[in-house]
This record gives C-alpha cells, sequence and structure tokens, in this order.
C-alpha cells in the first residue's frame, strides 16, 4: 500500500483527489488530511479513509475537529506547526493543494523526507522555485505537476530532451472575463469574477483566472518547473479549454496535449506516474466538438501577463513579492475593497516599490527569506490600497 497525503484535503483540488483514492481503496493507506474552516467535510474524509491524522490550520477549530473525530481513532491537530509536522510524517505520496504561499512550507517539508510532491500549489513555485527544486534534488524527493497545463507539457515531454524544446505554449481559457471590453472590466463585481465558464475550482484561482493573474502565476511556474527562458513561454486563449498545453521542438514539431476540463487528469498522471492507469475522465469526441478556437490575449485587458514576464527579468525573490501582492490585492477585492482592475494597478505599484531593494530581493533564497519578504511585499499592498481607496 502506498502512503499518501492530502494537504487542502477540503478544497476542490483535495476533493478531487479523494474521489480518485475513494476508487481504490485498498492501494492506499492516508496519512495525514488537512484542511481549513470546514472541519465537518475534514473529519468525514479523515474518516472515511481511515486517516491516521487530520490537521486542521485555523488553531481555534481544534476542539471542533476533536469532537468530530471522536471515537474514531483519527488524531486531530491544528495550527501551522501542525501542519508542518503532518507533513514530515513519512509518505510515498504527498497531494500539495494548499492555496497560497501557505503551501509552501509544507512542501518542502515534504521533500526533507523525499517523498513524491506531487504540486497544484503553484503559488509554492512562483514564490521559492529554486529552493523547492533545490530541496528535492538534495532529498532525492521528486516534484510532480498537477497544474492541467504544467502536466500537459511534462507529458508532451516524456522522452524528449528539453534542449530541443524551442518554446512552451499554456492556454488560457480567459475566464470569465474573455470577451469584456476594458471599461467594463472596472465594474467586474465579486459575484461575476467567481464565475468560471469551464472550470469548477476554488474561489481564489477562479478570480485569478479572470484577471489572468493565474495565467501570469503559470508563466513564472513553467519557467521555474521546466527551466525554459521566459521568451520561450507563451500564453494562448483558448475558450474551450480541451487543448491544455503545446510543447513546440526545433524541428517545428508541434505536440499538443488534449482532454477534457477535469483536474482529475492531472491529479490522476501525477499519482500514478510513471504509469498510465484507467481515470474517470470524460474522454473527447472532436468530430461532435468540430472546432477548437485559439486567439492572442489582450495585454490592456489583461494587464497581469506583462507583470509576469518583469517578474521574471527581475529575478531573485521577485516572485515572492508578486504573488504576496496580489494575494493581498485578491484579499483586498474580495472585501470590496477595491475594483476589479485595481488588483493589477496594485501588483505592479509592489513590484516598482521594491525593484531597487536589492539586499532584500537578490538575499539567498531561504524560507525565512521568502516569508519576510511576503510579509514586506503584503504590508506595501495594504499602503498602495491605501492610495488608491483614499
Ligand atoms: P480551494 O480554495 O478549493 O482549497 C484550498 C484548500 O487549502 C482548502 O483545503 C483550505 O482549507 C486550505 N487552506 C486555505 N488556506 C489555508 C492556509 N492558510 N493554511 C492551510 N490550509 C489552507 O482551492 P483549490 O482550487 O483546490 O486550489 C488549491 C491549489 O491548487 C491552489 O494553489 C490552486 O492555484 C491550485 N490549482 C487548482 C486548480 C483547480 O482546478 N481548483 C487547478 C490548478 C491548480
Ligand atoms: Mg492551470
Amino acid at each position: 500500500m502506498r502512503k499518501i497525503s492530502i494537504f487542502g484535503a477540503t478544497g476542490s483540488i483535495g476533493q478531487n483527489t479523494i474521489d480518485l483514492i475513494r476508487r481504490d481503496p485498498d492501494a492506499y493507506d492516508v496519512v495525514a488530511l488537512t484542511g481549513g474552516a470546514n472541519i465537518a467535510r475534514l473529519a468525514a474524509d479523515a474518516i472515511a479513509l481511515k486517516a491516521d491524522i487530520a490537521v486542521t490550520a485555523y488553531e481555534n477549530r481544534l476542539a471542533d475537529l476533536r469532537a468530530a473525530l471522536t471515537g474514531s481513532g483519527v488524531k486531530a491537530a491544528a495550527g501551522q506547526n501542525a501542519l508542518i509536522e503532518a507533513a514530515a510524517r513519512p509518505a510515498d505520496w504527498v497531494m500539495s493543494a494548499i492555496v497560497g504561499a501557505a503551501g509552501l512550507a509544507p512542501g518542502m517539508e515534504a521533500l526533507k523526507q523525499g517523498a513524491t510532491l506531487a504540486l497544484a500549489n503553484k503559488e509554492s513555485l512562483v514564490c521559492a522555485g529554486a529552493l523547492l527544486l533545490d530541496t528535492a534534488k538534495r532529498h532525492g524527493a521528486c516534484i510532480l505537476p498537477v497544474d492541467s497545463e504544467h502536466s500537459a507539457v511534462f507529458q508532451g515531454l516524456v522522452g524528449e530532451d528539453i534542449d530541443s524544446v524551442e518554446r512552451i505554449i499554456i492556454t488560457a481559457s480567459g475566464g470569465a472575463f474573455r470577451d469584456w471590453p476594458l471599461d467594463r472590466l472596472n465594474e467586474a463585481t465579486l459575484a461575476q469574477a467567481s464565475s468560471h465558464p469551464n472550470w469548477d475550482m476554488g474561489q481564489r484561482i477562479t478570480i485569478d483566472s479572470a484577471s489572468m493573474f493565474n495565467k501570469a502565476m503559470e508563466v513564472i511556474e513553467t519557467h521555474e518547473y521546466f527551466g525554459v527562458s521566459p521568451s520561450q513561454i507563451e500564453v494562448l486563449v483558448h475558450p474551450e479549454s480541451m487543448v491544455h498545453a503545446l510543447v513546440g521542438f526545433r524541428d517545428g514539431a508541434l505536440m499538443a496535449h488534449l482532454g477534457a476540463p477535469d483536474m482529475r487528469h492531472a491529479i490522476g498522471y501525477a499519482l500514478h506516474w510513471p504509469e498510465r492507469r484507467h481515470l474517470p475522465v470524460a474522454r473527447l469526441d472532436l468530430a461532435k466538438i468540430g472546432q477548437l478556437n485559439f486567439q492572442t490575449p489582450d495585454p490592456a485587458r489583461f494587464p497581469a501577463l506583462g507583470l509576469a514576464y518583469h517578474v521574471m527579468a527581475r529575478g531573485g525573490m521577485m516572485g515572492a513579492v508578486f504573488n504576496a501582492a496580489k494575494e493581498r490585492a485578491l484579499d483586498h477585492f474580495i472585501a470590496s475593497r477595491i475594483g476589479f482592475l485595481d488588483m493589477a494597478t496594485i501588483v505592479e505599484q509592489v513590484l516598482e516599490d521594491f525593484e531597487g531593494s536589492s539586499s532584500l530581493i537578490d538575499a539567498a533564497m531561504t524560507l525565512d527569506n521568502v516569508s519576510k519578504i511576503d510579509q514586506l511585499a503584503r504590508q506595501q499592498a495594504d499602503v498602495a490600497m491605501t492610495k488608491r481607496t483614499g
């Protein structure tokens, strides 16, 4: 039996992972499940999967979790340290599906014990890609991409030499506002931004898809994970979300990965890698679909994309600044304190604030330094927000 843990088990990726695990319960020995405020979901899944331990991120919910697990034999724990301790529990395969920079420290800990890390938490690659990859290397651990585009690229590279890759194209659905004119975008409401045309995901990534901050993060994720230069990475708007990514080789061949928009494909590929096993995802009927569309993203309506290339050009720990400022701007949008386009303006301002701070940005990439920069960038995002709203 394979020992597995799921971080962010109560979220969209976590639940899709559990759906796959449940179909083959004898194959897995579940070690840890973690969640946030949804104690009922966390406890029910931990009991059903006979996990050793369930951890909520919130210390003040420990009593609730204990109560929900009474008599089940599943241990309860809470808080940041408990998450790290759970990640240190021996496991063969660990799903990293916490949302935001909070996923970085548990992911690092899982790598330190040599586990295979199935990485949905793109934020950790954006914040500290080099640190994560280096930690994996030092501990003989392996990181497998779970973001659909990166899983697609990874699959396109099987048996290929990365040096023969000319370009990597990741697709973007265009999110909720693909066809909205610029002047309408700032009026976009939270409810409108929280509804995705093709994918059913957590609220934060859904809004990031509407603003294309999600795609901006994925461009950086591509750069960090595959080691290709920023000029080799392209984004193509593809409303149907069926072609997830394309790898272009130096002989001109373009290998596309197609599949239904269902995260269980990328999760399942990472779960069974290097094998391919049957997965319960819809099969595409291309004749019925008839036509697939592609267009170039509009930089004026989606300024987040340009910011990603700026972050990569600056290098150092600018990714941690970018992610933290974006997370904070998103908090403010969700709290209705700023408009939709203000998110990109705030992030751009924070990037400018840190541009010349070489002692911070170009310091050694450690977990402590990344966390320090993360906090400072969040503070600067608040300053930029106050300036905008008066
Ligand atoms: P979600 O909001 O549905 O779930 C997030 C999970 O993280 C929950 O279990 C929540 O309890 C937990 N969590 C939230 N804040 C936390 C904190 N501070 N500390 C510890 N745990 C915390 O999100 P999701 O859509 O499942 O996305 C999870 C990750 O996967 C994100 O990094 C996202 O970008 C990435 N991802 C998601 C999808 C998708 O289809 N949902 C696709 C690609 C990548
Ligand atoms: Mg994606």
